[in-house]
């Protein structure tokens, strides 16, 4: 875990993160200072670059454990049932350019085994960036969280297309606003999950991330995804070699 708890607090604090990514706003301040190209999901600074543009994102192209991957079908994966406490809550819901987040007062908690995190925010990807059996869902939700010694965890929620999700209709009516989103229903009531270790999908791809993807879809309109990915373009990194992890 290369995060420090002062890091962390700091984070928590500001509840800046982006897109996995809770370094977004220092890497677009060096990126800045240095003039490097800024890094994206494009051909110029696209995630086969992100490596090269920061030394600090050098997880990205050297690291072993990186997400997100191909997951294998549930029937042949150790799967584990996490738990959460998440309720109908204020949220402040904000346009970061490659994510559509929304973020959390303290008190709500993922429960993973004897760990348990606390909820900063959520936010979106078009397509899904994990796989599985090498399909892609046309959305996915990441719920991010830490712990008090500065782990990261993250409830990684597929969407199908079918009927529409108020909570993400709360999120995309809301942008730049604080608004009440339900989020137990961007969440399904089964959290069985895949769980392996891996990193921010975002630079600086930092690793020691406790990934959870949990195997029921929940849904969402297909007016819905198409909304969010006219806002936010294609922001799935690719799928990353799984190495020595095992599923
Ligand atoms: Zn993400």
């Amino acid at each position: 875990m290369k995060f420090t708890t002062k890091f962390l607090i700091a984070t928590a604090a500001s509840l800046s993160l982006a897109a996995c990514s809770q370094a977004d706003t220092a890497a677009e301040g060096e990126e800045a200072a240095t003039d490097a190209p800024k890094w994206g999901y494009g051909e110029e600074g696209g995630p086969e670059k992100w490596g090269e543009i920061n030394e600090e994102f050098a997880a990205c192209k050297d690291g072993l454990e990186q997400s997100p991957i191909d997951l294998p079908a549930a029937s042949e994966a150790n799967l584990i049932t996490v738990s959460t406490n998440y309720a109908a809550t204020e949220a402040k819901i904000e346009d970061k350019g490659k994510t559509i987040q929304a973020d959390f007062a303290e008190g709500f908690t993922l429960t993973s085994g004897e760990n348990e995190y606390g909820l900063l925010q959520v936010h979106m990807h078009t397509p899904s960036e994990n796989t599985i059996e090498g399909k892609a869902f046309p959305l996915t939700a990441h719920f991010v969280h830490a712990n008090a010694d500065g782990g990261l965890a993250v409830l990684g929620i597929m969407y199908e297309e079918g009927e529409a999700n108020p909570a993400i209709q709360a999120m995309l009516d809301n942008i730049g606003a604080s608004a009440e989103m339900d989020i137990t229903a961007m969440i399904p009531g089964d959290l069985t999950a895949y769980n392996f270790p891996g990193s921010l999908t975002t630079p600086p791809c930092s690793e020691g991330v406790n990934w959870h993807v949990v195997t029921t879809p929940v849904t969402a309109s297909a007016e819905q995804i198409a909304a969010l990915n006219e806002k936010m373009g294609n922001n799935a990194r690719p799928v990353q070699p799984l190495n020595d992890r095992t599923l």
